[in-house]
């Protein structure tokens, strides 16, 4: 079977195109072992086949124009290979295909199409006109259609390429009309069905009119963020976030490339996540579960954010052949495709997004620096030989279980089971950090892009004056600006995200609480610790939690938050076993 790199999709797979086979008929156990069914539901079906078959046959560019919502006229053209002329004809018999031979070819070909039932459907059901030439032929090729039969043929001029029109699309199937929506709707459809392709085939320049209106008109760079400022407009493609697979060497492991939003922006519905396989739109809801789970703790309940995720992955790995419109695809290795997913958007998210809470570099780099004997002196309690390693000899490693309340994370240690407070152990994470931070004088700062103006209270302003130094040490940039506005120009960076002006005026109160006891320090970090920290009630994921407790191991006094109450509850095997009436 002759290879023919075609296809201009982007991604990083090999793409072949089948133009160079003939059109043959497959033999009936082929025929027969494919998910045969109903293609053309509706007109968005048909443009669809259509757009498929241009893509197949390599072109670069693909006119698409509705009129009815489709009933009243359908019309692609493409600039492609052409159909063979003596080969027109048998194009429109039932299993017609030049695309696969047998069905072995499933297993390594990523053609769109491969059963031979479009045009024979579509023309059963519709009237069929197609001008085609082939690019060995000198002259085009002709053809019209009615219920299935030609009733015209001929030669004409005409470009390298395929025009189908398809013109009063159901107009002998009563029950089909019947269920079709307004023109609008039908309309519609097909728009969002032309956008998906564009975004599939940046490389490829569409055009979309519907109803004499133009709708969308890609460029065909091949640059998908073009593609996404068509589809989507500017200002998202400009916001979307680039996720870069990189091919294993095995070139097992799927690849995943694409756009995805951030956080900051995200949708109501699910309808701006869209999947392609090699090429292929499939919509999933396994696959959307990946993505939102990738959010999770960046979106709120039923928000969903924009994202074009293309998966490249061997065919051996893809079944294509289990829906009849081929919008489904089974994957053998499932789990693997959906962690690619996850942890492709994931990685993206965590890089480039603004940090959440647990982000490294807004709070959670690990003190390594924290000296081990200080901790044990620190600590009467702790038991046992010092242990080097990262984890405090009173901690065991933990295995997150989930979270209860929005407000406790459930872990399973050696020992039984614990409850972490969120809230409390962050603080005493971040309160760890800031201490360090300082006394090494290296504070992650965040300068503001705008100064923030603060108007302090008296007493404020004379805690300012005496304790600024030390603020200062914290991270804090805080300079007089007349009266008794100050401009804070930069804040530690773990308070990145929080209510800034809040916190900053807590910090400088600290200064004064010496009632609160402890030095200083001690006073301000214990703010920031507070202000900076998760709350209880927001959504962590596994990865968060996971985050979260491996920090607190680090710490020194993982059991208390900086106020003096408990991070956690320890359920031990043995009172486990009590309670339960089985010791
Ligand atoms: P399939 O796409 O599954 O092969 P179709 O009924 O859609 O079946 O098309 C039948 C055949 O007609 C294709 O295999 C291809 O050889 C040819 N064909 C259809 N549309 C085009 C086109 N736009 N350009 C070139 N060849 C086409
Ligand atoms: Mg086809």
């Amino acid at each position: 079977m002759a290879f023919r790199p075609k296809r201009t999709a982007w991604y990083n797979v090999p793409q072949v195109s089948w133009g160079t086979m003939p059109i043959r008929l497959l033999p009936p156990d082929v025929v027969s072992k494919i998910a045969a069914g109903e293609v053309v539901e509706r007109p968005a079906s048909v443009v669809k086949e259509l757009i498929e078959n241009s893509l197949d046959a390599g072109a670069s560019q693909i006119e698409i124009e509705v009129r009815g919502g489709g009933v009243n006229l359908i019309r692609v053209s493409d600039n492609g290979t052409g159909i063979p002329k003596d080969e027109v004809e048998l194009a429109f018999q039932h299993h017609a295909t030049s695309k696969i031979e047998s069905l072995a070819d499933l297993d390594t070909g990523t053609s769109l199409g491969f059963r031979g039932e479009a045009l024979h459907s579509i023309a059963h059901v519709a009237q069929v006109d197609l001008l085609t030439r082939n690019k060995d032929d000198s002259t085009g090729t002709f053809v019209s259609l009615r219920d299935g039969v030609v009733t015209e043929r001929g030669v004409r001029a005409a470009p390298q390429g395929t025009t189908a029109t398809v013109r009063h699309l159901f107009r002998d199937v009563p029950a089909r009309l019947k269920f079709l929506k307004s023109a609008t709707t039908e309309g519609n459809q097909i728009a969002n069905l032309v956008s998906q392709y564009c975004l599939a085939f940046p490389g490829v320049k569409f055009t979309l009119s519907v109803e004499g209106r133009d709708i969308l008109h890609t460029p065909g760079s091949g640059r998908l963020k073009d593609a996404i400022a068509e589809v989507y407009g500017l200002d998202v493609a400009q916001a979307m976030l680039e996720i870069k697979g990189v091919a294993s060497e095995s070139g097992m492991v799927p690849v995943v490339n694409g756009y995805t939003s951030p956080p900051s922006l995200s949708r109501a519905t699910r309808g701006y996540i869209s999947f392609f396989v090699n090429g292929r739109w499939v919509q999933s809801r396994a696959l959307a579960g990946a993505v939102e789970r990738a959010y999770e703790g960046w979106l709120g309940v039923r928000r969903y954010p924009i994202s074009v995720i293309n998966i490249a992955i061997s065919p051996h790995f893809v079944d294509v052949n289990v829906h009849p419109a081929k919008r489904e695809v089974r994957f053998s290795q499932e789990p693997m495709v959906f962690n690619a997913v996850y942890g492709a958007i994931r990685r993206v998210l965590s890089e480039r997004a603004p940090i959440p809470e647990f982000r490294p570099a807004a709070g959670f780099a690990p003190a390594p620096e924290m000296p081990e004997l200080l901790s044990v002196e620190r600590k009467p309690g702790a038991a046992g030989p010092l242990m080097p390693g990262p984890s405090r000899p009173d901690l065991p490693i933990l295995r997150v279980l989930g979270q209860a309340s929005l407000t406790y994370i459930i872990a399973e240690g050696p020992d039984g089971l614990y409850l972490i407070d969120q809230h409390a152990a962050h603080e005493r994470v971040l309160f760890e950090k800031a201490l360090a931070q300082q006394s090494r004088k290296a504070v992650d700062v965040q300068p503001l892009l705008e100064p923030l103006a603060l108007d302090l209270s008296l007493k404020q302003e004379e805690a300012l004056r005496t304790g600024g130094e030390t603020l200062a040490q914290f991270g804090f940039g805080i300079e007089p600006f007349g009266d008794r506005t100050y401009l804070v120009r930069a804040v530690p960076a773990m308070l990145v995200g929080k209510g800034i002006a809040d916190a900053v005026k807590e910090a400088i109160d600290s200064l004064e609480d010496e009632a609160a006891g402890a030095n200083e320090e001690e006073r301000i970090a214990r703010s920031l610790a507070c202000h900076g920290s998760v709350r209880a009630g927001q959504v962590l994921s596994q990865e968060e939690m996971g985050e979260l407790i491996r920090q607190l191991e680090k710490t020194t006094s993982p059991r208390t938050c900086p106020h003096g109450r408990p991070t956690m509850i320890h359920l031990s095997a043995g009172r486990l076993e009590r309670e339960f009436g089985r010791a």
